[in-house]
């Protein structure tokens, strides 16, 4: 099985450029680009530099003793969560932002959902000179207002977008908008593994530093470079691509993406994408998204920001496809649980995107084959508020 783009940048029947017409000549600049310098050892060592010296790279592979005992397996956490700015978003965009200068531009924009990459957007753009304008939902604005603030303060300007349901899938919306009015000088940093090729393929480049470090992590402390299994949420899938990523040829590692299934996969309340979508269009690929029978895209919800996705990265699409991959859904419910375990057992406080992967290891089983790692995508000073509203509750369900 093949899981690299060909050279239409589509994995198998997903993928692709839908694009406007005005869009053309940027994203073939930018495909160019690229590819001349993916393999390029003086932008390499730029930034390799600024992973090691700025985000803190590499990150911890933490073997977690108690949540091995409890689920009789042994269980590591990739720690992309004591990255600079707080999860992996940073490896993607220190990527872009280097390239967008190599190109000349001045203006950087972005969408932003829990607000992670527009937080790791704006500090890239503050370190390297760049104007910088992040589209972010007014949803999302309310329930993330530490990033928002943070944003600011970077010196971005955050313009809020009260279209559709007010999310991440509305503020990508705007944000190719905006690029339509201003191609020239303006680099759009996608934050997720979507988006018209080449962004499915660049985000998991930039982002594959995650399973790189995890091979080179399980060998010296497992004397193994593969896993049994890893596990990683998915809202657009660039954490789960990245620590997927040099397993995939690996086909002895099971790789499983964890969805959100909100209020329940059948509840109408669901960013479950694999789980009820179907083949469509959406932000510039041909990918699986949520929609009703007319084609119009379904509103999604979940209590995680980041997973509030109606689409899925064409990578996702593929390896669900080709069984390469199997996707689990857990609710806000099974997610929360998940989270307040992970604090009273390793005293870790995740985001509640990390905390959607964590939930998934309540569904499997493990009979002591290998090492499990779990993508940590980041940590959770933003969901203060949905924890401290959920916590009484979901304390006394839960004993540990
Ligand atoms: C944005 C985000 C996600 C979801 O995005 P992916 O592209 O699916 O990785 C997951 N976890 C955290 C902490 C995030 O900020």
């Amino acid at each position: 099985m093949n899981f690299t783009i060909d050279e239409n940048g589509y994995y198998g029947h997903y993928g692709g450029a839908y694009i406007p017409e005005i869009l053309r000549t940027n994203i073939v600049a930018l495909k160019q680009q690229f590819l001349a310098l993916r393999d390029d050892p003086d932008f390499n060592a730029a930034y390799d530099r600024l992973l090691r010296d700025y985000v803190g790279r590499p990150s911890p592979l933490y073997y977690a003793p108690r949540l091995s005992e409890r689920y009789g397996a042994t269980i590591y956490l990739k720690r992309e969560d004591l990255n600079h700015t707080g999860s992996h978003k940073i490896n993607n965009t220190i990527g872009q932002v280097l390239l967008a200068r190599h190109m000349g531009k001045r203006h950087i924009l972005a969408e932003t959902g829990a607000g992670q990459h527009g937080v790791a957007t704006a500090t890239v753009a503050a370190l390297m000179e760049m104007q910088c304008t992040v589209f972010m939902g007014e949803t999302d604005i309310a329930r993330q207002q530490p990033n928002v603030e943070k944003m600011r303060l970077l010196g971005a300007t955050v313009v809020p977008v009260t279209s559709g349901s007010k999310t991440l899938k509305d503020a990508a919306n705007e944000a190719i908008r905006y690029w339509i009015h201003y191609p020239a000088d303006t680099h759009y940093v996608i934050g997720s593994v979507i988006g018209p090729d080449p962004y499915p393929d660049m985000v998991a480049h930039f982002q594959s530093v995650i399973s790189s470090e995890i091979r080179q992590q399980l060998l010296s402390e497992e004397g193994v470079a593969c896993p049994h299994a890893v596990i990683a949420c998915v809202g657009g899938g660039s954490n789960a691509a990245g620590a997927f990523y040099h397993f995939l040829e690996e086909e002895q590692v099971q790789l499983i993406g964890v969805e959100a299934a909100g209020k329940g996969v059948d509840s109408g309340h669901t960013a479950a994408t694999i789980a009820t979508g179907s083949a469509g269009v959406i932000h510039g690929s041909k990918t699986l998204l949520m929609q009703d029978s007319d084609g119009q895209i379904k509103e999604p919800y979940s209590i995680s920001a980041g997973l509030d996705y109606p689409g899925i990265g064409p990578l996702h699409a593929h390896l669900h496809e080709t069984g390469r991959a199997s996707f689990l859904q857990a609710t806000d419910e099974e997610a929360l649980q998940a989270a307040f375990l992970l604090m009273r057992m390793e005293g870790i406080i995740p985001a509640i995107e990390s905390a959607h992967a964590l939930a998934a290891l309540e569904k499997l089983s493990f009979s002591n084959t290998g090492p499990v790692v779990v993508c940590l995508s980041g940590r959770g000073d933003k969901d203060m508020d949905a924890y401290i509203r959920a916590a009484p509750a979901s304390f006394k369900n839960h004993q540990l």
